[in-house]
C-alpha cells in the first residue's frame, strides 16, 4: 500500500530523516517507536505530505505521490492522521466536528454524513456525546472523537502520533482499545507510541528508528525479546 524510498527531510541545514526505506502492506499494523527527536513525527509528516520530503520518494497505492505535479489533497484524504493534541474544532458539536469534512471536502450530504458519523460514534463508544462541545470531554473523550472524525473520510490508512501521550494514565486505555478494534477490523495503521504493551500485543511490525535512520525492525517478539542492536537495547531498557 506505502512505499517508501531513500526518504530524506531536511529543515535548512539539519538532517533530520537520513534514507528511510519501508513497505507497508494493507491492512499491517506498524509501530514506529524510538528516541524523542528521532524524527518519528517528522517521518509520519512526510508520509502524508504534511511535509514535503527533500530526498526519495513515495508511492501510495500505486501512485508517486512525492511526484511534484501530485495531487497532495486527494492523497491525504485516504490518509487519515490523529495527532497527540486532538485539534477539535472547540465551538462546534461533536456531531459537526465528524460531519464538516465529509460534507465540505467530500461534499457528501448531510443526511449520510451523520449517518457515518453515528456509525463511528458507536464504534467509538460515544453515541450519547453527539451534541456535546469539546469542552464538555475528558482528554480519553476527545481523542475518541479525534479518531472517529479521521475515520469519517473514510481513509485507507490511519497514522497516529502519540496519540495517547498527552492523557492521564486512566485514559490511555479507553483511546488504546479504539485503536485496537480498528487493528482488528483490518485497518492498515501507522502508530508512534511509547506504549510499549500495546506495541507487542497490537503490531504487527515494530519498526526503531534512530537519528532519522530506521535502525532495526522486526515482528514484536523480535524487536522486544530479542533485539539484534544495542541502540534498540539501550533504548528498551530505559522504557521498559
Ligand atoms: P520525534 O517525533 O521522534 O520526537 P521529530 O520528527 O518531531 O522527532 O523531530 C526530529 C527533529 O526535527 C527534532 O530535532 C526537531 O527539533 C526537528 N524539527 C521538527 N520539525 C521541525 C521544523 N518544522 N523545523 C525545524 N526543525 C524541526
Ligand atoms: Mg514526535
Amino acid at each position: 500500500m506505502i512505499s517508501v524510498k531513500n526518504l530524506q527531510k531536511s529543515f535548512g541545514k539539519l538532517e533530520i530523516l537520513k534514507g528511510i526505506d519501508i513497505e507497508i502492506g494493507k491492512g499491517e499494523v506498524v509501530v514506529v517507536i524510538g528516541p524523542s527527536g528521532s524524527g518519528k513525527s517528522t517521518f509520519l509528516r512526510c508520509l502524508n505530505l504534511l511535509e514535503q520530503p527533500t530526498g526519495g520518494e513515495i508511492l501510495f497505492e500505486g501512485e508517486l505521490i512525492t511526484a511534484p505535479k501530485h495531487n497532495i489533497n486527494a492523497t491525504r484524504e485516504k490518509m487519515g492522521m490523529v495527532f497527540q493534541h486532538f485539534n477539535l474544532f472547540p465551538h462546534k458539536t461533536v456531531m459537526e466536528n465528524l460531519t464538516i469534512a465529509p460534507i465540505q471536502v467530500r461534499g457528501m450530504n448531510k443526511r449520510d454524513a451523520e449517518k457515518i458519523a453515528e456509525e463511528l460514534l458507536a464504534t467509538v463508544g460515544l453515541s450519547d456525546k453527539r451534541d456535546a462541545y469539546p469542552s464538555q470531554l475528558s482528554g480519553g473523550q476527545k481523542q475518541r472523537i479525534a479518531i472517529a472524525r479521521a475515520l469519517a473520510m473514510q481513509p485507507h490508512v490511519m497514522l497516529f502520533d502519540e496519540p495517547t501521550s498527552a492523557l492521564d494514565p486512566e485514559m490511555v486505555g479507553e483511546v488504546l482499545d479504539v485503536m485496537k478494534k480498528l487493528a482488528e477490523g483490518g485497518m492498515t495503521m501507522v502508530i508512534v507510541t511509547h506504549e510499549m504493551g500495546f506495541a507487542r500485543e497490537v503490531g504487527d511490525r515494530i519498526i526503531f528508528v534512530d537519528n532519522g535512520k530506521i535502525i532495526e525492525q522486526g515482528t514484536p517478539d523480535q524487536v522486544f525479546g530479542n533485539p539484534s542492536h544495542a541502540r534498540t537495547k539501550d533504548f528498551l531498557a530505559k522504557v521498559l
